[in-house]
């Protein structure tokens, strides 16, 4: 009862504070000492002493998998301002027949043999097809905040010798730079699984990682109603680098826990488009 109150304090207290506007962003948890607090994609924590709240500068922040490849390659501002800020570039829809391609592959595959995925890799199943992970918070020395993974992986797979394998579907042709990206999006996964929060999925060890790519290479026509495509499959690992990845998340907090977002990226078509907007 006494913690209810709390969380109901705390609530009204936010409402009060923030004008009411943050009423849809407000998560409350009270499994902690103290509350946790989510605005957009942060957590802060709050404790409440004697009827005024005190705030732990302590904050939680969530590191979407997805992002960590291109958006925050692109430009470091708008990745701080979507994830200290919860402050997203206005998303342009994918056209439905990539989402189409990628379910019908996860389907396909949803609990073959790895010998059908690609002979590279080891004896195994495909177990789980598209589900969420989340890591517990990442503390790392010289940081204030922590940070957690949370996102969806592709397809994992259990090895006989009961070992497991992250894997991501990519359709298009391999190349050294979104090699480099995807990694991070892989470790990420790998590190939520092997580290994973409370009441979220548990697989460990992962020992392998890697990209599996569909080129679309020729056409078939069945008869006048249906045709098919046919795609080259290419396997890419990734050879797993812990170490590498907490060095990449450290450069990570780095960036977030600046106090002003990064400068802009200079190419980028957005900011222009925003700055010209500001002469009219
Ligand atoms: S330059 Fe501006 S709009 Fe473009 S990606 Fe960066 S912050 Fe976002």
């Amino acid at each position: 009862m006494k913690a209810r109150l709390t969380v109901l304090i705390v609530v009204l207290l936010g409402v009060i504070f923030f004008g009411g506007s943050i009423e849809k962003n407000v998560i409350v948890n009270n499994s902690r000492s103290g509350l946790d607090v989510v605005f957009g994609n942060t957590e802060q924590n709050y404790f409440v002493e004697d009827g005024s709240i005190l705030e732990d500068k302590k904050m939680n922040y969530k590191l979407s998998p997805s992002d960590l490849a291109f958006l925050y390659e692109g430009c470091k501002r708008c990745y701080y301002l979507k994830v200290v800020h919860g402050i997203s570039q206005p998303s342009i829809p994918l056209p439905a027949i990539f989402s189409r391609m990628a379910a019908l592959l996860k389907e396909y595959y949803d609990g073959k043999s790895t010998k059908e995925l690609h002979p590279d890799l080891p004896p195994g199943r495909v177990m789980y097809a598209e589900r969420y992970v989340q890591s517990n918070p990442i503390r790392l020395a010289g940081h204030n905040a922590t940070c957690f993974i949370k996102g969806r992986f592709d397809i994992v797979v259990e090895f006989e010798d009961k070992t497991y394998g992250v894997i991501d579907f990519k359709t298009g042709k391999p190349n050294e730079e979104s090699l480099d990206l995807y990694k991070r999006q892989l470790h990420a996964y790998a590190y939520a699984l092997e580290n994973p929060a409370p009441g979220t999925l548990k697989l460990s060890p992962i020992t392998k990682m890697g990209l599996l790519y569909f080129y679309p290479s020729k056409i078939d026509q069945e008869s006048v109603e249906s045709l098919s495509y046919q795609a080259q499959i290419h396997w890419e690992e990734i050879p797993k680098d812990k170490g590498w990845f907490l060095e990449f998340v450290d450069e990570v907090l780095d960036v977030l826990e600046s106090p002003q977002p990064p400068a802009p990226s200079p190419n980028c078509q957005w900011c222009g488009y925003i700055d010209k907007l500001k002469d009219i």
